[in-house]
């Protein structure tokens, strides 16, 4: 039998998905110092997005795959900027009955109408906080955002609503771990997610550093074990690769960029630079439906599987990650960057340090 190739170069298999994601807008009302993209003002219309899941169900019902998505994501930028489209999508998967998780990733400045109604809809949050007072993340004036985002967090967990708070850690603040498990504890939060920054785009202007992987594995363990004990779930980008390789065989994302395009990586939420347009698969308009350029997704997949072969060779973990972990740089043939390079250091370190202590 032949084998599937990992990356999608069909059309059915890029359909059979996941994770469908929306990039809701390219604006954003923060300015986090480390964010790593470029904030640009463009938005996606209503009508586009809902038209473009209609297509995929469509599409994906006329291939007999199940209309059943495991997540639909909500990104930006700030998603929740846009709300018409977002509002619109929800009400289409209701309306349509689409069985999915739909995930909202956020800074967690949200007002209270969309909050309310996103809470009203059964909305899966995630958003970004790192700590009590953080100089990282600050509003358009300059003004810490933390304070406000415990606020949304706080009407959250009262609602009893799907939550997970993601705290992103550089060199300066990796102390702040294991009290993050003291802080969910205290205010009802069950999942947390521990990242480090990647040094690219704002990160790499500030002179902001990565912490040091032995450092962040170090911390992360012992909150690990402290979270345990407490039920708390914490997860980590690196640790989540093999557990969606097992869980569904499948690893790409289908994303919908504000102005229409395609793309199965995030690393861009904007097609508008020259990188960006190395990883645009297609696109999507509502007279034409889907459009692939089929000649780059088998050059992407042939790229993926020669780069992952020269660049992975002898890691100790290849059969769990096989490649996925710097996705990006080994399908769209990018220097493997130094957080490339730190992603799979930490990847290994930390599933290194999960096996001696034989932990899942
Ligand atoms: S951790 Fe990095 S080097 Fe190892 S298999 Fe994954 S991508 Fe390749």
């Amino acid at each position: 039998m032949k084998e599937q190739p990992l990356i999608p170069i069909t059309q059915s298999q890029l359909l059979d998905t996941p994770s469908l994601w929306f990039v809701l807008t390219n604006k954003c009302n923060l300015r986090c110092r480390y964010c790593y993209e470029d904030t640009g003002d463009a938005s996606l219309t209503e009508e586009t997005a809902v038209r473009f899941l209609d297509c995929v169900i469509a599409e994906r019902k006329s291939i007999e795959l199940s209309s059943e998505i495991l997540e639909i994501i909500f990104f930006g930028g700030e998603p929740t900027i846009n709300k018409p489209t977002l509002i619109a999508i929800l009400e289409f998967i209701r309306r349509n009955q689409i069985v999915c998780v739909p995930r909202l990733v956020t800074n967690g400045l949200i007002s209270d109408d969309i909050l309310y109604r996103l809470i009203d809809e059964d909305v899966y949050f995630q958003i970004s906080y790192d700590g009590p007072a953080s100089s990282q993340r600050v509003t358009v004036s300059g003004e810490d955002s933390s304070p406000m985002v415990f606020e949304t967090i706080k009407k959250i967990v009262s609602r009893d609503a799907h939550l997970l708070v993601r705290f992103t850690f550089h060199s300066g603040n990796l102390g702040n771990m294991l009290s993050a498990i003291d802080f969910a504890e205290n205010h009802g939060i069950r999942n947390l997610a521990f990242n480090a920054i990647a040094i690219e785009g704002q990160a790499l202007k500030n002179h902001l550093q990565p912490p040091g992987s032995d450092e962040f594995v170090d911390h992360f363990m012992k909150a690990y074990e402290k979270a345990q004990k407490k039920g708390i779930r914490i997860s980590n980008v690196a640790l989540s690769f093999p557990e969606r390789i097992k869980y569904t065989n499948r690893h790409h994302c289908l994303i919908l960029l504000p102005d229409g395009q395609l793309t199965t990586s995030i690393k861009y939420t904007s097609s508008s630079s020259e990188q960006a347009k190395n990883t645009i698969i297609g696109n999507y308009d509502v007279k034409q439906g889907i459009q692939l350029d089929f000649d780059k997704m088998r050059q992407i997949n042939t790229t993926f599987q020669a780069n992952r072969l020269r660049t992975c060779a002898g890691c100790e973990i290849y059969s769990k990650c096989m490649g996925f972990e710097r996705f990006t740089a080994n399908a769209f043939n990018e220097d493997i960057t130094l957080s490339e390079q730190l992603r799979c250091e930490r990847m290994r370190l930390l599933i290194r340090a999960m096996q001696n202590k034989r932990l899942p």
